[in-house]
């Protein structure tokens, strides 16, 4: 017999806790989320979705150069940051709403506050108890600052995406994700930007000629690189800001960013009360099903450090409801999910590195194409596409595909599905190209290169 409030209380609104939170509400458990701030969470209120917004506003920056070309001749054109941050936070807001409903629709009930597990089926949440049978955690991820002196006169992404007037003059501080999007986003508004990277190629963990690529790639956007340098200082200049790089080299700008990591939120929620172990990053250790190391608390998403994407961490919520409350044992599998980095130009993948296909599979056929887009011919934009597959040498089966190029993401989610179906290289062959177009390349592609552990 249920004795509790609740058969599950989820901690986090966002895109993983709400997906469990539905799901198990379809099953029938009675359901109570918990969000301290907006429904939405990362992805939909300072994440995936204004970012991508934003990112759309700097390509008609880049479009607005690349027009003269093409004929057009367009007199002075300005941007009004103001406008755009008014019109984001609309849209941000209506999704907000959607959620809400959703929730509401399912009947699911929506706690506004911090809540903290204080029991063994027991959470508080604006001092007032609440039961539940199960507890799934989501509460994602939040950006870390490095600890240098004047850390405290950085941005992150989320003040980014609130503050009112945009830089003349950026400095980001990173070379991962959120680093590469930003400097895209601030060159295409207009700003003059540096990346300060502390190592000597960006998008560390993706394939080595992609890591090359999209930082000549970015270079030639004007985007000014300072790699292979720390920061060690951030100090204010009435209204600027000098940054110390490790070099030697003082930058003088109008806004400094980090874009140094998130780091698991994890801390006060009570976890120690329930015995839920958290690892030297912060992050909750969960097994395949999501379960942590208390029988009956969960955890979804970038809290669990273990795939931060979105989607991802709507599977992992909805496997968790499917197991828990739909009698239907399900995990979620993290290999062979696409992504892409919405950096100008875009970077998109799915499958192994040619490195990691090495260390597995020990031979591998690369191909790889570097060649200039179509649009650039007029245009005069000194831009590259590079379109890579890595196959196993063996069997021939697409183990990799890799692909820097405008729009990138919006191609790979079609190699991901041929690639999940286990396509081979004579796959590829054996498909008609769209012509003309850049995708086309990925089944054009002829002469390999053979490397191995050793070579690559
Ligand atoms: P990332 O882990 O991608 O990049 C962090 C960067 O900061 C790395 O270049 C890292 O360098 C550098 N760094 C870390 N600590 C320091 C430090 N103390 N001093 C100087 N540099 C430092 O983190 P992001 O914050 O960009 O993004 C977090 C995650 O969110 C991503 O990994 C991704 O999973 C997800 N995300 C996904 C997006 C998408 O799908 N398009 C968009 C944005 C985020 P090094 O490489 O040397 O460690």
């Amino acid at each position: 017999m249920n004795t509790y409030d609740f058969d599950l209380f989820v901690i986090g609104g966002g895109s993983g806790g709400v997906r469990a939170s539905r799901t198990a509400a379809g099953y029938g458990a009675k359901v109570a989320v918990a969000e301290e701030y907006r429904l939405g969470g990362t992805c939909v209120i300072r994440g995936c979705v204004p970012k991508k917004l934003l990112m759309y506003a700097s390509q008609f920056g880049f479009a607005l150069e690349d027009s003269k070309g093409f004929g057009w001749r367009v007199s002075e054109a300005s941007h009004q940051w103001q406008n755009l941050i008014h019109a984001k936070n609309i849209e941000i807001a209506r999704l907000e709403q959607v959620y809400e409903e959703l929730l509401g629709k399912a009947s699911v009930d929506v706690i506004k506050g911090k809540a903290t597990i204080v029991g063994a089926h027991e959470v508080r949440v604006n001092d007032v108890n609440f039961t539940a049978g199960h507890i799934l955690i989501a509460t994602g991820a939040t950006p870390e600052v490095p600890e240098i002196p004047g850390a405290e006169l950085m941005v992150t992404s989320n003040d980014v995406l609130a503050m009112e007037h945009a830089p003349e003059r950026i400095a980001i501080v990173g070379g991962g994700y959120i680093a590469c999007e930003f400097a895209g986003i601030f060159k295409g508004l207009g700003s003059r930007v540096w990346m300060v990277h502390r190592g000597s190629r960006l998008l560390r963990g993706f394939d080595e000629q992609v890591r090359v690529h999209i930082g000549s790639e970015l270079a030639a956007n004007d985007i000014q690189m300072r790699l292979a340098t720390t920061v060690t200082a951030v100090e204010r200049k009435r209204n600027a800001y000098l940054l110390y790089l490790g070099s030697g080299e003082i930058l003088e700008v109008d806004l400094v960013m980090a874009a140094t990591g998130r780091r698991p939120n994890t801390g006060g929620l009570g976890l120690e009360s329930v015995g839920v172990h958290v690892d030297a990053d912060g992050a909750i250790p969960v097994n395949s099903y999501s379960r942590t190391s208390s029988d009956h608390v969960y955890a979804v998403g970038d809290v669990t450090n273990r795939l931060n994407l979105t989607p991802v961490a709507i599977h992992e919520g909805h496997a968790f409801a499917d197991t828990v409350f739909g009698d239907l044992p399900r995990r979620t599998g993290h290999e062979g999910v696409p992504f892409a980095v919405f950096s100008q130009p875009q970077v998109a993948a799915v499958g192994l590195t040619e490195e990691e296909a090495c260390a597995i599979h020990g031979g591998v056929r690369v191909y790889s194409s570097v060649f200039r887009p179509m649009r650039a011919a007029l245009s005069g934009r000194n831009e590259r596409v590079l379109v890579k597959l890595i196959a196993d040498a063996t069997t021939e089966r697409i183990l990799g595909a890799h692909i820097v190029a405008p729009d990138a993401a919006e191609i790979i989610q079609g190699i991901a599905v041929a690639l999940k179906a286990g396509a081979t290289k004579a796959d590829f062959d054996a498909t008609l190209g769209v012509h003309p177009s850049v995708a086309e390349e990925f089944v054009t592609l002829r002469n390999a290169r053979y490397a191995t552990r050793t070579q690559s």
